[in-house]
């Protein structure tokens, strides 16, 4: 039997031979489902009937990337690791990107790996999240900024992989991550590797549409270069994605700030946690908000003025939201708004440019987003999935702990 290292209270095997766990960002189970059907995945379909297990599992809520790629590299929800947004306020009042591993109230698996001596590795896409993969002092590298990055001994990554990196609103970013990761995993000899994609492709196109089909091809081969280069492979969504857009094909968006405004609610400050750099993406518009007061005493009546709004499905109080969905409750609003299947939430008209959004608007957040799928390539133990609810943070669990 190999070794075997702790991160947050369970056990992981130390891999013996090397391990790919891959953030597939906003893989909606419809994408995959569909790439299947129609044969556009044919190394997955390969490995799939070949004994690999595909189920749908759940996301952390809120269906947002950082709190999902956190609880993935943590193993634990959010009301452990302590991110639930990517963005959020600051005891001052200041909107706050989450980038700085010092947020984090949890080590990661590849931290506890590498604190361990197994040699681990984490590659994004989205540059936001190189800084949180680094904790611990784990390799750390993203596409995006690959043309700026070097290894340890001063090679350029650029010249590890003999090709540019794609702009970060290219399709092809995301298969370059997966081949930019087997590169630099090949040449610093590490074991348990995280490449994260970008679902800049999954706001931008449905199922079926050409730009997804390309792109599913293309992370296919992408994949079969790493079960062909004998890594242990397998991946969980972040986040599924669906279209929020009225009958005529318009985003369809509720301003909480003008709602509360109108209601004479003042003091009322809505916060997206979907913020982030990458506006062409989704124009910082998600289906779900916190709200913060200035003063508590003004909560019933913001609670049901947000709560008469069409395509507002829930609002729940802080410690109601915490307890709902594992979330750390003093990181979140003072109510936590949830807008329906086909409905996105924005501060006020002003605030958002919707005309980054090239005319359609695809986007997540909300509890329709919450079905991943999660992917093994290779067969799991007889009980490997033992019953239970598998969430997207049990991925290393069944990598490392789970193989047949
Ligand atoms: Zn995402």
């Amino acid at each position: 039997m190999g070794r075997a290292f702790m991160a947050n209270e369970r056990a992981y095997q130390a891999p013996q031979r090397p391990v790919l766990a891959v953030c597939a960002d906003g893989w909606d189970p419809d994408y995959v489902d569909d790439a299947l059907e129609r044969g556009l995945m044919p190394r997955l379909g390969e490995v799939l009937s070949g004994g690999g297990t595909y189920v749908i599992g759940r996301a952390q809520v809120p269906t947002f990337t950082n709190p999902n790629n956190v609880a993935i590299v943590t193993g634990v929800s959010a009301a452990h690791n302590g991110v639930a947004g990517n963005h959020y306020r600051d005891d001052a009042g200041q909107e706050v990107q989450v980038t700085d591993p010092s947020f984090l109230r949890a080590r990661t698996i590849h931290a506890a790996a590498h604190a361990a001596g197994v040699p681990a590795l984490c590659v994004t896409a989205k540059d936001k999240l190189r800084r949180l993969l680094a904790d611990g002092g784990v390799p750390s590298f993203s596409a995006e900024c690959a043309h700026e990055q070097t290894l340890p001994d001063g090679t350029p990554l650029l010249e590890l992989v003999g090709a540019g990196n794609p702009d970060i609103y290219d399709w092809r970013l995301s298969a370059f991550t997966i081949d930019l990761a087997l590169a630099i995993a090949r040449r610093l000899g590490s074991l348990l590797v995280y490449a994260s994609l970008t679902d800049f492709v999954q706001h931008s196109a449905a199922p079926g549409e050409p730009l997804a089909n390309s792109f599913y091809g293309a992370i296919d081969a992408a994949l079969g270069r790493a079960l062909d280069a004998g890594f242990v492979v397998g991946l969980a969504a972040d986040h599924g994605m669906r279209a929020k857009t009225t009958a005529d094909g318009s985003p369809n968006v509720r301003f909480l700030d003008d709602a509360l405004a109108a209601a004479g609610v003042t003091g009322a400050h809505t916060l997206c946690p979907i913020t982030d750099p990458y506006v062409v993406h989704h124009a910082a518009l998600g289906s779900l908000a916190w709200i913060h007061l200035d003063d508590l005493g003004d909560l019933d009546r913001a609670r049901g003025a947000l709560a008469s709004l069409p395509g507002v499905e829930g609002v729940l109080d802080r410690f109601a939201a915490a307890d709902a969905f594992e979330l750390p409750a003093d990181r979140i609003g003072d109510l936590v708004v949830l807008a329906d299947a086909r409905t996105v939430l924005g501060k006020s008209r002003a605030a958002h440019d919707l005309g980054s959004l090239n005319g359609r608007l695809r986007s997540h957040g909300g509890l329709h987003e919450r079905d991943v799928p999660i992917i093994v390539c290779q067969p799991l133990e007889p009980d490997g999935l033992a019953g239970r609810e598998l969430y997207n943070r049990d991925l290393h669990d069944l990598l490392l702990n789970r193989l047949a």
